[in-house]
């Protein structure tokens, strides 16, 4: 491998969707020399192994920081596809089908009555189905459910599409892209950044963003702790297409990709850093893509794999800069929503990287909630 001593203006740490969003945004705002560093290839860890489900209203139960960030940025994807289209010629597959949610027993009917009563009060847009109009949507859904709602602005994504028209797009914004490059250590004097240490070289800047997933908190002692949580998925051939919508279930999901895919996720298990797919896994998917719709026993499954989702301490992400040290910003702990959050987290980190202002949108997901000393500002 070649060694060199190279120098850039922002050095972004991570390939995933996080990191590409923001090389992109940097050099849409202007920034000239965005180098972006990535351990393997692009896209190699979570995003591509995501559902690219964008549900910021599907689950939530109250109006919240999260719920506010979250709607924002979904609302981003129609000119982001837009925009990578352009840029690219890639079409990332934005469906706006919309999401159903299925009550499936008397319990899970009880939750989605109290989310369509608090969401019809907020003013969002939500439908509340009997089981005979929800299975005549969609007819491949369980003759248990009991009822349904209709989120027509909770839409999906072909997250792995989405890598590639980033990747092509930060190449065409003349983004120096490295892949095979680990980022072995961060280099400070004082309390500035002064650059990184890779497996190829040092690479001195003034400004650094890890966005390196679940990874990211091996590159700072005191850097939040991010831990993996592994997200097992299924993939199965549907064609025709067994459903136009993404079904979610308490328990489960389908998301149906334009090529006849269909991906049925997903577990949470805290199994380290072991990115494997497991018996066990595979079983609970398909026990709950069964609940949803028995005319999955038929498909066959053409592929599964295993990606491991991003989490901080409260479950929430961490973004903007970090108050110990100068010209250090975070943009990690996406969890369960990384591809949902990107275009926002993309827009306010490289804001606050060019204009030196945080946006008020990020303080609630400051990297600096978890220091035990609070930093303060004068
Ligand atoms: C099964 C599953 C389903 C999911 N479904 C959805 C969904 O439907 N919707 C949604 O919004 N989100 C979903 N997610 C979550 C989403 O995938 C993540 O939140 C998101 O991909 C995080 O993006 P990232 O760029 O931070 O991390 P990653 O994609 O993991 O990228 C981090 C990158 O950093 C690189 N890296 C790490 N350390 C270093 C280093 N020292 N030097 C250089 N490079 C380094 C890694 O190689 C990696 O490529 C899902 C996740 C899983 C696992």
């Amino acid at each position: 491998m070649v060694s060199f001593k190279g120098s850039a203006e922002v050095v972004v740490i991570g390939g995933g969707v996080i990191g590409l969003t923001i090389a992109r945004s940097l050099a849409k705002r202007g920034v000239r020399d965005v180098c972006l560093l990535e351990r393997a290839g692009l896209g190699s860890e979570a995003s591509s192994a995501a559902g690219g489900m964008l549900l910021p209203q599907v689950e939530a139960d109250g109006h919240d920081d999260f719920f506010a960030l979250a709607c924002r940025s979904r609302d981003l994807y129609p000119s982001l596809a837009a925009a990578l289209h352009d840029e690219t010629g890639i079409d990332i597959e934005l469906d706006t089908t919309g999401t159903l949610y299925l009550a499936l027993n008397e319990h899970d009917y009880e939750e989605i009555e109290k989310r369509y009563d608090w969401q019809t009060r907020a003013g969002l847009a939500v439908e509340l189905l009997t089981s005979a109009v929800a299975r005549e949507l969609e007819p491949c859904i369980s003759e248990a459910t009991f009822g349904a709602l209709l989120f027509p602005n909770d839409i999906q994504v072909e997250n792995r599409r989405l890598v590639t028209a980033l990747a092509n797009s930060v190449d065409a914004l003349g983004v120096k892209t490295m892949t095979e490059t680990t980022v072995e250590a961060l280099l400070i004097e004082g309390n500035q950044i002064r650059g990184v240490q890779t497996s190829r070289g040092d690479i001195s800047c003034q400004t650094v963003v890890i966005a390196a997933g679940t990874w990211s908190s091996f590159l700072l002692q005191s850097a939040p702790t991010i831990t993996p949580v592994r997200g097992q998925m299924v993939c199965l051939d549907s064609k025709p297409q067994l459903t136009r919508h993404v079904i979610f279930s308490p328990r489960g999901y389908l998301v149906p990709r334009q090529d006849g895919r269909l991906l049925a996720g997903s577990t949470s298990e805290n199994a380290g850093f072991a990115k494997r797919v497991t018996a066990g896994g595979i079983v609970s998917i398909l026990r709950q893509a069964l609940e949803i719709s028995p005319a999955v026993a038929n498909l066959p499954i053409v592929d599964t794999w295993a990606g491991l989702r991003p989490r901080a301490a409260d479950g929430l992400p961490v973004l903007g800069p970090c108050g110990e040290i100068d010209g250090l910003f975070y943009a990690t702990g996406h969890y369960r929503n990384g591809i949902l959050l990107a275009p926002l987290t993309a827009e306010l980190i490289s804001e606050a990287i060019v204009t030196g202002k945080t946006s008020p949108l990020l303080a609630p997901f400051s990297p600096d909630r978890f220091s035990s000393q609070p930093v303060l500002s004068v």
